[in-house]
């Protein structure tokens, strides 16, 4: 039987569209043997889907997508196999949530001045449970009918530097990925080529992620792009990092990636499962 791995997908829990049973589920129908569910910042879906992963016959590695601070950018650190009751992780994640939440109330008031009442209540009765993410604020956008797309709100609107953005007050990198190994987890430094960065500049991002104890780098990701997992790949033999796949999977039919339909991950790199018990 071939082993499809996906390790990097985000359900209802933060921003996903799927409840984390129906992502399993639907990972489990795509082929994909081991599934890593990591929301943003939360663990809150890891009971559900491990319930339906040990039904639905998959693996379910417990994972989590912690935003964090790296000289005044937000970094995704991706930690897999951490420990759902580990107080330092648990803790961490609370102290987000709650300025997550003070973040929401401020990017409310920013969409309201573009001429919408109870921003904040409409997006927070969507979330549910959920924390609040700039996903759901363009997801009302888009619903009130002020973009015709994710893409266009994020340009328009909620993107760094644009009228509605809120900077998030999130760990330092060091603090982030000492959670994650607190909770018996390895940090994966998330989509290298996501950030803007030089070439230069990303390596000392990945000098220091190693410093600090970071142990993957996601090579194969949702940018779907062989030029992306060749730098990356790159990236991982230079700095001895093991390899990463994932399609950072949100909802069906917005343009992000299926679940498990990855390219192959270069066969010189260690996959990062091997680090995981
Ligand atoms: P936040 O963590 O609240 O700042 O929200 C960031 C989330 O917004 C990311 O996890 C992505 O899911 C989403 N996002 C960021 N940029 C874009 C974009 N250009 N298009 C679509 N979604 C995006
Ligand atoms: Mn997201
Ligand atoms: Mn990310
Ligand atoms: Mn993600």
């Amino acid at each position: 039987m071939t082993l499809t791995y996906d390790l990097h997908s985000h359900s209802t829990a933060s921003d996903g569209l799927l409840s984390p049973a129906d992502l399993t589920l639907r990972a489990a129908a795509k082929g994909v043997t081991h599934l890593a569910l990591t929301d943003h910042d939360t663990l809150a879906g890891q009971y559900q889907a491990e319930q339906t992963a040990k039904a639905a016959g998959i693996n379910l590695i417990n994972g989590i997508e912690l935003s964090a601070d790296w000289q005044g950018r937000c970094i995704h650190i991706v930690g897999l196999g951490v420990a759902t009751d580990n107080p330092q992780l648990t803790e961490g994640c609370r102290s987000v949530a709650e300025q997550r939440d003070e973040r929401a109330r401020r990017m409310a008031a920013k969409i309201a001045k573009l001429g919408f009442d109870n921003v904040y209540a409409e997006v927070s009765e969507q979330a549910g449970s959920a924390m609040i993410t700039r996903s759901h604020f363009a997801r009302f956008l888009l619903n009130k009918g002020r973009i015709t797309s994710l893409q266009q709100a994020f340009d328009r609107y909620l993107g760094e530097g644009k009228p509605c953005y809120v900077s998030g007050q999130w760990p330092e990198l060091a603090q982030a990925v000492a959670w994650i190994r607190a909770a018996g987890g390895v940090a994966v430094l998330a989509h290298p080529l996501r950030y803007n960065l030089t070439k230069t500049v990303s390596r000392k991002l990945l000098a220091e992620f190693v410093d600090e104890g970071g142990q993957a780098l996601e090579v194969v990701t949702g940018q779907n792009n062989p030029n992306h997992v060749q730098t990356s790949a790159d990236w991982a033999r230079q700095f001895g990092l093991a390899a990463s796949v994932g399609s950072d999977f949100h909802d069906p039919g917005t343009g992000y990636l299926e679940l498990g339909k990855l390219l192959p991950l270069p066969s010189d790199l260690q996959p990062v499962w091997h680090l995981l018990h």
